[in-house]
């Protein structure tokens, strides 16, 4: 696998590819990489000629700077992994060159898609969120990007940003890779205790059951499933919900009646151990 540093070698190595006519495959990362990262990097692999991935922890998006501080860091492992699945190239950048001095960095409209759940938790997230991907689209330039459904709010919002920049950039969503019980792999999941981390794959087994109800009830109501859902929280001594949301998937809006929507999508952060849990499951897509 080829390793960049700096913008300039992994561009002029990008310059070599594109007049070669290769299809670059993007998937951004921040690191401590697990077979969900890889699923994007295996997604992108069979649907381009060459993948790029990044490594960088990017400080703009973390709110909490204790979070920033604590977010695991295993470069070498990384690494390792990339090379398993034949990732082509891995950009790893320091802070200096993805924001230099003299950056010129344009506004989005992101239409309020970040003012809900992970937005209204942690200001300025997805500011951050948006000013990395937008620098690391512009250095990349790729011809598809591979973001997890995962991260649901952070995939509409990123594609809100392309809509507004007319960009020809394909955005792949790519579906949530799981524990074999149930809990949605994520970076984070290191540091939940022993106790925590058997009590965790409650969260998409709630999710589960609201999926259940919505499409076995004749007349299935948004507010009769976050109740149902409260009290399985509840049933199972899970009291510490940071938001627990069934929205619209195209405008993030809350949904009061499932006929005013074809996208409906459950988006919950539960926290255990301190740690957020982040998942979601799409209740219907028409
Ligand atoms: P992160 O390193 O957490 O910023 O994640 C990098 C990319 O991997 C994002 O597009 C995430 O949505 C995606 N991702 C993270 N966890 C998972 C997962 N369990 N399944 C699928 N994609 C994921």
């Amino acid at each position: 696998m080829e390793i960049y540093n700096t913008v300039q070698t992994l561009q002029q190595r990008l310059y070599q590819l594109s007049r070669a006519g290769e299809k670059i495959g993007f998937v951004p990362t921040m690191g401590a990489l697990h077979e969900g990262h890889l699923t994007l990097i295996l997604d992108a692999m069979e649907e381009n000629d060459t993948v790029v991935c990044s490594i960088f922890v990017n400080p703009t998006q973390f709110n909490d700077p204790n979070d920033l501080i604590k977010y695991p860091r295993p470069i070498e492992k990384d690494i390792q992994m990339l090379q398993s699945v034949g990732c082509q190239i891995l950009f790893l950048p320091e802070v200096e060159e993805i924001y230099p001095k003299d950056l010129v960095e344009p506004e989005f409209d992101l239409n309020g898609l970040d003012l809900p759940m992970e937005g209204a938790k942690r200001p300025g997230h997805f500011k951050g969120v948006v000013r990395v991907v937008y620098r690391l689209l512009d250095i990349v330039k790729p011809d598809s990007l591979y973001l997890g459904q995962k991260d649901f709010q952070q995939y509409s919002i990123i594609a809100q940003m392309l809509r507004q920049m007319n960009s020809r950039i394909r955005l792949v969503r790519v579906p949530i890779v799981r524990e074999i019980d149930g809990l949605a792999m994520s970076s984070r999941n290191v540091r939940l205790s022993e106790n925590g981390r058997e009590l965790a794959p409650i969260l998409y087994k709630v999710l589960q059951e609201l999926e259940y109800y919505v499409n076995s009830q004749p007349f299935p109501i948004p507010k009769n499933a976050l109740a149902l859902a409260q009290e399985l929280f509840h049933k199972h001594g899970i009291e510490n919900i940071d938001y627990f949301e069934i929205v619209d998937g195209n405008t993030l809006k809350e949904l009061h009646s499932f006929e005013d929507s074809n996208f409906a999508v459950v988006c919950a952060v539960i926290i255990i151990d301190g740690v957020r849990l982040l998942d979601n499951v799409i209740l219907f897509e028409k």
